[in-house]
């Protein structure tokens, strides 16, 4: 099973370094897009702070909810619907034993949890909701003889780190503490889509071929894996390159 799964040596962080790199002096980091306006064929964007871009042609790899208000705000009234794309919160949290500190087989890439099927035989269902053995799933994640796990948990009462442990002690049969953990909270994580959104994306788009080059991508819209998420920034760069005068 884990040798399905492929990352990058130093993370997801490793293709965005290498892309700010090679695009240095091209691209401007933390530009917050305050209001989108039309300039004839063209198109300016106004940046929190007061300073302001022109620009051919642009691609939305916004949030569903953040480009739905920039469209609307040039017209596009039917935009309105990516608002209902809801964007669920979860908690991450990685923690790092001794290899020895696991007393249960670590089989895969990691486990998930139904909570209807779990729900049924505990009165009150875990908060875990799944876990990735990281070490195991991708090389070069712990040093040797260490095991670094991810817990995904819903949002609960209680600091997450300990919920996590306490959980992951009573499915692996852990002893003893964590060598460290450390929590992320996702306050808008991975999309659900409402039905008919793919209809209603394509309708957007529809309505957005009428206007100077502009289109959306990302999670919001053709799926939330990484690899739906780049075939969906492609397809927009595609767009844009064909509609663009050179
Ligand atoms: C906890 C968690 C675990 C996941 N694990 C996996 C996994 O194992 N495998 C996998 O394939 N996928 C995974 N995913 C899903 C995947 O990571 C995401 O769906 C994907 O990264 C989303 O990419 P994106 O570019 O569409 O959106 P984002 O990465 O959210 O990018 C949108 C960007 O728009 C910016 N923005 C918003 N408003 C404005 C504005 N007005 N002006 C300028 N910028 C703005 C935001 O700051 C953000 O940087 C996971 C997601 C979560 C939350």
């Amino acid at each position: 099973m884990a040798a399905g799964f492929r990352s990058f040596a130093a993370g997801m962080s490793q293709p965005v370094v290498a892309l700010s790199q090679r695009l240095a002096g091209v691209l401007r980091f933390a530009q917050g897009v305050a209001g989108l306006t039309r300039n004839g064929d063209r198109w300016r964007i106004a940046i929190t702070g007061g300073s302001a871009h022109e620009a051919d042609g642009i691609v939305l790899a916004l949030p569903a909810y953040a480009a739905g208000r920039l469209l609307e705000s040039v017209g596009v009234t039917h935009a309105r619907v990516l608002a209902e794309v809801v964007y669920v919160p979860s908690i991450t949290v990685s923690l790092a034993y001794r290899a020895e500190q696991i007393g249960g087989a670590l089989n895969g890439a990691g486990f998930v949890i139904d909570p209807d099927v779990v729900g049924a035989r505990h009165v009150v269902p875990p908060q875990i909701r799944a876990c990735t053995y990281a070490s195991q799933k991708f090389p070069g994640r712990a040093p040797d003889g260490h095991v670094l796990l991810r817990a995904y948990l819903a949002s609960g009462d209680g600091d997450p780190a300990k919920v996590a442990h306490a959980q992951l002690a009573a499915i692996l049969t852990i002893r003893g503490e964590p060598l460290w953990s450390r929590v992320f909270y996702w306050t808008r994580g991975l999309p659900r889509y409402p039905a008919q959104h793919r209809e209603r994306v394509a309708e957007v788009r529809h309505r957005l071929s009428r206007l100077p080059p502009i289109a959306i991508a990302g999670a919001g819209y053709d799926g939330a894996g990484v690899s739906a998420c780049v075939e969906s920034g492609r397809a927009a760069g595609r767009l844009i390159a064909q509609r663009t005068p050179r």
